[in-house]
């Protein structure tokens, strides 16, 4: 049995839940995206460094053991207020967010994170992500987390191949020569 942990990134997990197969494709063979999807991950770098709420954490380092999948969750959540009975989460993403609730790679992500929070300070988490056109709320809901955990592993672990079906995520993809 190999007993070194799989280190699992939110940022990761983000773009796994997006698409499996670009996620695959960028750990193989890693193009860069089209320019002006690099501009906008410029445009949220900025944002996110100019992102500060009076009482919030700002990417604090967390990490948190998932026993279950020999793996290490780490990351740095946007914002958190740490209140006496529950935990506040806000992320912020620089795009606008679907008509009702979130992207799903947006919430799968804000779920990591909250998961990081409540292992490190054993408290419930409020999740809010803040889009340009609104705030959504997100419940927590740790058995769909763990679904997309336990997928993850197996496939950086090549016990199951990324599946994906095209859609108009695809425009912007670096890698539609590449996908089947
Ligand atoms: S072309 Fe579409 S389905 Fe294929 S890797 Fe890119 S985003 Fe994913």
């Amino acid at each position: 049995m190999n007993d070194k942990k799989i280190i699992i990134l939110p940022s990761e997990l983000h773009k796994f839940v997006f698409c499996q197969k670009q996620f695959y494709f960028d750990r193989k063979l890693k193009k860069k995206p089209p320019l002006k999807r690099r501009v906008l991950i410029f445009i949220g770098k900025i944002k996110h460094y100019l992102y500060i709420k009076r009482g919030y954490k700002k990417e604090h380092l967390l990490k948190a053991e998932i026993p279950q999948l020999n793996a290490m969750l780490i990351g740095r959540p946007d914002a958190y207020r740490i209140e006496e009975d529950m935990i506040l989460l806000e992320e912020l993403k620089n795009r606008n967010g679907p008509r009702n609730g979130a992207w799903d790679s947006d919430a799968i992500q804000a779920l990591a994170y909250a998961y990081l929070l409540k292992e490190n300070y054993g408290k419930n988490v409020k999740i809010v992500i803040v889009y340009k056109n609104r705030k959504v709320e997100v419940p927590y809901n740790e058995t769909l987390l763990m679904r997309h955990l336990n997928d993850y592993v197996a496939v950086v672990s090549g016990v199951k191949h990324p599946t994906a079906e095209k859609s108009g995520k695809c425009r912007w993809c670096q890698y539609q020569a590449e996908c089947e």
